[in-house]
């Protein structure tokens, strides 16, 4: 294995960094001056987000909730409406509950401590080395998925970098790497790793050539770069058949319809959806399926009308096929039994809700045949 100058990498990186970086809503300043509150909000937002799709959200985001406190004051509801797109709405939770917490528990101010950080929901060793690095300039490492690819290239690393034992190597690299960062640029190296990932060392095709860390690296010298980084085989992920009903009250498109507000906690928590649930075994068909579950979500009984349409999404650990209908509210009062809440909505009202992505493609369909169906 490759046998690196942390010293002479970090200092290339900070260059490299000073003169190419992006100019992004988030990088106002320089790291190592920045408040520490907008730092928070933008790694959390580009854990799981592309930078051009973040920005948008990030701008959003600073006008409505410009500080720790108006996050902490803000109903839940509201911050996950503003997050609508972005996905894993944990995140949103989490920020959310770290912000009344931070208020409660440190007058309002990020900690500059990791341990003190590491208690917030939602904090972990990642976004922690990133506030502590980016916004208070501390020689604390980062590792996401475009530090592991870097770092795997530059050793030209034979082993799966999912493995533990892999995994505690990357870090002691990466921390390895920052500490040699030249004195008050802990930030820069850190951000320029980040950056060399997201737009040099690219998963696909990495430009070696514009490269400031070439003459020090493994793969590209053995011509192994597309090879790199190594993951362990990946069991492919389930499939389920899920239903789902736009249940009116009525007549279609003249009366209410039904949204529920799914449990507080777990897979896309506090939004709203049109009811429904998983084809199980003993369902006859997927209009059986969608009667038992709202029947078991909200205690009424519907009548089915008739298809609206389809749509395939993958999450992190399933993909589901999600065949949407018409009800008809046919019995019975609802109730909150499978769900948090529920509401009779006319289908303007419904985008005031935060929906999943699967629910406003459901809504747009619903919207494109009433505009079909009036010439
Ligand atoms: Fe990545 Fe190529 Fe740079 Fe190596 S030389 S770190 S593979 S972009």
């Amino acid at each position: 294995m490759a046998v690196l100058d942390f010293a002479r990498l970090a200092e290339q990186l900070v260059n490299w960094h000073a003169h190419q970086r992006r100019l992004l809503p988030w990088r106002a300043a320089p790291a190592g001056q920045r408040p520490p509150y907008s730092v928070w909000i933008s790694e959390v937002m580009l854990q799981q987000t592309r930078a051009e799709t973040a920005a948008g959200y990030f701008e959003r985001w600073m006008e409505r909730f410009p500080t720790v406190q108006a996050l902490a004051a803000a109903a839940l509801q509201d911050v996950l409406k503003l997050w609508e797109g972005l996905g894993y709405y944990a995140r949103a939770r989490n920020l959310h509950r770290a912000a009344r917490q931070i208020v409660e528990n440190h007058g309002g101010e990020l900690p500059a401590e990791r341990a003190a950080l590491r208690a917030l929901p939602g904090v972990g060793a990642y976004t922690a080395g990133a506030i502590l690095s980016i916004a208070f300039n501390q020689p604390e490492p980062i590792l996401d998925g475009n530090v592991q690819r870097v770092l795997a290239r530059l050793c030209d690393l034979e082993q799966p970098i999912d493995a533990p034992a892999v995994q505690q190597q990357l870090w002691q690299w990466a921390r390895m790497l920052v500490e040699a960062a030249p004195p008050a640029a802990a930030g820069d190296c850190n951000e320029g790793l980040m950056e060399l990932g997201a737009t040099v060392c690219t998963p696909q095709k990495p430009r070696c050539l514009l490269c400031p860390l070439a003459d020090s690296c493994a793969a590209a010298k053995a011509g192994r770069q597309a090879e790199r980084p190594l993951r362990s085989p990946r069991k492919s992920s389930p499939h389920y058949d899920v239903a789902a009903g736009v249940s009116w009250a009525g007549a279609p498109f003249q009366s209410p319809l039904l949204l529920a507000q799914r449990p507080a906690e777990g897979l896309l928590g506090g939004l709203w959806e049109f009811p429904g649930g998983k084809l199980e075994k003993g369902d006859a068909d997927l209009a059986a399926c969608l009667r038992r579950e709202i029947d078991e979500e909200l205690g009424i009984a519907i009548e089915v009308l008739g298809w609206l349409t389809t749509i395939r999404h993958a999450y992190t650990h399933f993909r589901i096929t999600l065949h949407t209908f018409h009800a008809r509210h046919v019995s019975g009062q609802p109730q909150a039994i499978g769900c948090q809440r529920w509401l009779w909505l006319g289908i303007e009202e419904v985008a005031r809700h935060p929906l999943p992505v699967t629910d406003q493609k459901i809504l747009a369909a619903l919207h494109a045949q009433r505009a079909a169906e009036n010439g």
